[in-house]
């Protein structure tokens, strides 16, 4: 089953290298250091032409600090209000973070590969995510609620150093109702959090599943997203139908520079969003 029809192509601004003026509408305070800028490009008619699909992500630039990757977090539905989930880490994104309401920022974009969200109709999803690496994410729930009638069941895992480290809680409520299993855990709970306390891919021991029809999209650290393969490859699911979302620091974003290198592929352009089967010689190797 295509899911063409329902998911807009990606359209970025006109130079793929020249920053549009965008500016941010709202920021929300999502977790410990880590906020969403709710950006509107300031060109109509470039607001108006763009477009991007879950899993994309845009170089946002700050004059006199830096440009960084950021991906998307709002809904592809609605394009003209574009959520970006940013923790603060270094230099660029902690300058950002000091920016109010009306402030302008550059923005190219989007880049980058989606999830396969055409190849997961009809089948099972297990969305698996770490810490903010459920950012990118949130574009998949929030098209699998668009269309929930196009998928089999659809569960997420996610999980959070601690409970207050957890991302949009507010909107899981509206997920489960959606019809999406939601399962959470932290890795040290606090004196109020009566979830579950343990590792990500721990929780899929919590859930069962058909090899046949399950596709997998996770996003989290490196080292999480291994154990979420061990623990998908153990239930039989073939490595082209395990997807997983890949960081390196970037400067171009068009292929160019080299700096997202990872083996021989580029993470910017045939990634972020990559097959495992795709990286297997390179993925979790320190040196190759
Ligand atoms: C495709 C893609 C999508 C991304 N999406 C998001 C997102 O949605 N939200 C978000 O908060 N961040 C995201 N990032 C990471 C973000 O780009 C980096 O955190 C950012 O570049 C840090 O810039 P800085 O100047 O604030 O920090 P710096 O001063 O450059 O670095 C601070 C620390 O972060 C490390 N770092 C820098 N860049 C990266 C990187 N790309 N990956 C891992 N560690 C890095 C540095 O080594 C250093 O330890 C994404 C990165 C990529 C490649």
């Amino acid at each position: 089953m295509s899911l063409a029809f329902s998911m807009p192509e990606p359209r970025m601004v006109h130079d793929p290298m020249l920053p549009e003026r965008a500016v941010i509408e709202a920021i929300k305070p999502e977790a410990y250091g880590i906020s969403t800028f709710f950006l509107r490009l300031a060109d109509p008619a470039e607001a108006a032409a763009y477009a991007f699909l879950p899993g994309q992500f845009n170089m946002l630039y700050l004059p006199g600090a830096g440009e960084i990757a950021i991906s998307v977090s709002s809904d592809p539905g609605e394009p003209r209000l574009l959520g970006h989930t940013v923790r603060y880490a270094g230099n660029v994104t902690r300058t950002l973070g000091r920016l109010k309401v009306g402030h302008g920022v550059g923005l190219r974009g989007p880049f980058g590969n989606p999830w396969p969200m055409g190849e997961a109709a009809g089948k099972d999803l297990v969305i698996v995510a770490g810490g903010i690496g459920l950012a990118p994410l949130r574009p998949v729930i929030l098209s699998v609620l668009r269309r929930r009638d196009a998928y089999g069941r659809v569960v997420l895992l996610y999980g959070a150093r601690t409970p207050a480290d957890l991302l949009y809680t507010d909107e899981f409520a509206r997920w489960q109702e959606g019809n999406i299993d939601v399962h959470v855990t932290v890795d040290l709970g606090d004196e109020r959090w009566k979830g579950l306390v343990g590792v990500v891919p721990q929780l899929f021991y919590r859930i069962r599943v058909d090899p046949k029809r399950t596709l997998i999209m996770t996003c989290g650290p490196e080292i999480m997203m291994r154990f979420v393969i061990y623990e998908a490859l153990a239930r039989r699911i073939a490595k082209e139908s395990i997807y997983l979302s890949m960081e390196r620091n970037m400067k171009c974003a068009v292929g160019f520079c080299g700096h997202c290198q990872f083996g021989p592929t580029f993470i910017c352009k045939q990634g972020p969003v990559l097959k495992y089967s795709s990286i297997e010689p390179f993925f979790g190797k320190e040196d190759f």
